[in-house]
């Protein structure tokens, strides 16, 4: 059986949420999911000092994303020291809350180049303003082939068609489904397959019980089912 992950959740506070490394695990115990990713809010400052204590806290259950600012000098320091030191699987980006376009090659490029050497994925807040719209994450993908690159929200809300265009165009480019309605989402799987879309949820922000009712009409195989709700993401990590 393949395993059920939560590809997209915050840790940390910021105003109007919250959420501990034990807060996520009761959450995802009390609805069978096996693993969930988790990285930092980027509102403000922010470290991955409370990713990195949660993992040590719960490693089967909590998959360690780092998360940067780019305009910070050493953020691709960050990201090395975060996956080297202490075993990080991915990073998170949001060119919108931190102020860059994704395709900026002097803020983005050397994370993307730390991410390739290193072998681990990135995934970007992909909700298709200026900053992070789909032909930014377009000229990503084609720019580091190597790099699996997740668009979170998969382009919601005006962006869905060119996002699920650039994911066929770009076999290193995926479509995380969190906050993006199940008819978009139908659209996704039916276009590219079930193996380009993962599903996320964005915790805090979370309803289980929605979320399942949500995904389980994604898809009518089981096998693609399973697929988008941990599969993919097991094997895009190497889990
Ligand atoms: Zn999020």
């Amino acid at each position: 059986m393949a395993l059920v992950i939560d590809a997209h959740n915050h840790l940390g506070i910021r105003p109007g949420a919250r959420q501990t490394g034990a807060d996520l695990v009761a959450k995802i115990d009390a609805v069978g999911v096996d693993k969930a990713v988790m990285f930092p809010f980027v509102e403000g400052n922010f470290t991955n000092d409370p990713i990195k204590e949660a993992f040590d806290q719960f490693p089967d259950r909590l998959i360690p994303f780092c998360a940067v600012n780019p305009w910070q000098p050493d953020a691709a320091d960050e990201v090395r020291r975060c996956v080297v030191d202490w075993g990080f699987k991915g990073l998170k980006l949001h060119p919108t809350i931190n102020g860059f376009h994704l395709s900026d090659p002097a803020l983005v490029d050397p994370l993307f180049q730390v991410a390739d050497e290193l072998g681990i994925a990135v995934i970007v807040h992909g909700a298709s303003d200026l900053l992070n719209s789909p032909p930014e994450f377009d000229i990503m993908a084609k720019r580091f082939p190597n790099v699996p690159l997740l668009m979170a929200h998969m382009g919601f809300f005006w962006s869905v068609d060119q996002a699920i265009a650039f994911a066929k165009e770009n076999p290193n480019l995926y479509l995380e489904t969190s906050r993006a309605p199940i008819f978009e989402i139908q659209t996704a799987v039916r276009e590219l397959g079930p193996e380009k879309v993962i599903w996320g949820t964005d915790s805090p922000f979370v309803d289980y019980e929605w979320e399942f009712k949500k995904m389980e009409r994604a898809t009518d195989d089981a096998d693609g089912y399973a697929a988008i709700v941990g599969g993919n993401i097991e094997r895009i990590l190497k889990l």
